[in-house]
């Protein structure tokens, strides 16, 4: 699914689309997409309105509107926005909702398997929801000192404490994977036991991965693609994850691949030990 890079790499190239623009129907096709409430009742808000500022948090984008109010949409796991500067969206089942702009062109969400959201907020009631659910950006005011007090007293695998969103927002299967993998740790290590030199490696890893993430335009794997059509790379730079098997890129020996919290894991038995 798509992890904060992607997310960010979707908002930068949205973001220039939306801005300053006032949406002149909003059509949502999957009543799903907004559940639990009725499709004919929550569009009408955000219709004439102007948009503000496109935001990201975690994994989540934050279409603002200059009312206040905040649509805030999770792509979840096959989730993508298109962009049709002229209008004409290509006819495709999988479209969930549709967003004429006044300039002309037509925003299209697409979801093949459905598990994407959209919410609506009022101005007061989306920080304290976020709030609930994430904790601190990892690219934002963030330090390895910050990432240890999330992480303390913690007895839950490392990889697990890492995808739970409330200990650092946007990271996922992948970026969790690959940020362990450079940092030398143990997927099944506890998440409470890193001393502060393993937690600098882990602050430092984490960062690096998403940056590269970002500037590789995120990791093309099924559905996931930018606005225009256009695919990341960042499958290209993978170290570990999805490739159990294969060589360690720094020891040579096979990558190991195993489950943890039921999700796949992918690391290097012989570069993250875990401690005696
Ligand atoms: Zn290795």
């Amino acid at each position: 699914m798509p992890e904060l890079p992607e997310v960010e790499t979707v908002r930068r190239a949205i973001a220039p689309v939306l801005e300053g623009a006032r949406l002149e129907s909003v059509g949502i096709r999957d009543p799903r997409l907004v559940r639990p409430f009725d499709p004919a009742i929550v569009p009408v808000a955000p219709v004439g309105g102007r948009v503000g500022e496109v935001g990201r948090r975690g994994k989540y984008l934050i279409v603002g509107f200059e009312s206040g109010r905040s649509l805030l949409i999770h792509l979840r796991m096959t989730g993508s926005l298109r962009h049709a500067p002229s209008g004409t969206l290509a006819d495709d089942p999988y479209t969930r909702a549709v967003l004429r702009l006044d300039n002309g062109s037509d925003v299209g969400y697409r979801d093949v398997r459905r598990f994407g959201t959209w919410e609506l907020f009022e101005p007061d009631e989306l920080a304290p929801y976020l709030a609930a659910r994430l904790g601190p950006e990892p690219l934002g005011p963030f330090s390895a000192a910050r990432l240890g007090k999330r992480l303390d007293g913690r007895r839950a695998p490392l990889k697990s404490a890492l995808l739970d969103q409330r200990t650092v927002a946007g990271l996922g299967n992948i970026y969790v994977d690959e940020a362990l993998w450079r940092s030398r740790l143990h997927p099944l290590r506890v998440a409470g036991s890193l001393d502060r030199d393993e937690l600098g490696a882990l602050y430092r890893a984490v960062r690096t991965v998403l940056r590269k993430g970002i500037e590789r335009q995120g990791s093309t794997l099924r559905d996931y693609a930018m606005p225009d059509g256009a695919y990341g790379t960042m499958q290209d730079e993978f170290r570990a994850y999805g490739r159990g098997g294969e060589p360690c890129d720094r020891c040579g020996r096979p990558l190991t691949r195993i489950v943890v919290g039921g999700r796949t894991t992918t690391f290097c038995e012989h570069c993250q030990t875990l401690p005696r």
